[in-house]
């Protein structure tokens, strides 16, 4: 991506995961390109627990629309990729993501858990 067209990426200065998108914010990247990037949760609630994040500040995924669809297949994509490279994607693993407070979003950048290497129950908690 040239510069120019980084700096009309959106951004909030605000936000933990934009921070961690320009490395302000250290974190173990496990792969990145020019529209979204994965790190490994910091707190990890399965044996594979990875973020996969779009580098613009796109807030939950109640703000998605067709303008995204670009966007939404390569986080797809990349979940499964990354799920492959993982080892789990025989056994079957969960892409979460979590939207408002009573959907248990922390953190209002859009994300998916990638989650793998265990069972999981449904419905969940
Ligand atoms: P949410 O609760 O919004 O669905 O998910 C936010 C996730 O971000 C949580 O699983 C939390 O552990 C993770 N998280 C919070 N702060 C950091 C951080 O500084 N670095 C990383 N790698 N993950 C974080
Ligand atoms: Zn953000």
């Amino acid at each position: 991506m040239s510069e120019a067209a980084a700096e009309v990426v959106r951004r909030d200065p605000d936000c933990l995961f934009c921070r961690i998108v320009a490395r302000e914010i250290p974190s173990t990247r496990v792969t990145e390109d020019d529209l979204v990037i994965a790190i490994r949760d910091i707190a990890q609630r399965a044996p594979t627990h990875v973020l996969i994040m779009p580098r613009e500040h796109i807030p939950s995924a109640a703000d998605l629309t067709d303008a995204e669809a670009t966007l939404l297949g390569r986080m797809f994509g990349t979940a499964a990729a990354i799920a492959r490279a993982e080892g789990i994607a025989e056994g079957g693993y969960r892409i979460v993501t979590n939207v408002g407070a009573w959907g248990g979003q922390t953190v209002d950048h859009l994300h998916f858990h990638l989650m793998g290497g265990r069972p999981f129950t449904w419905p969940p908690g």
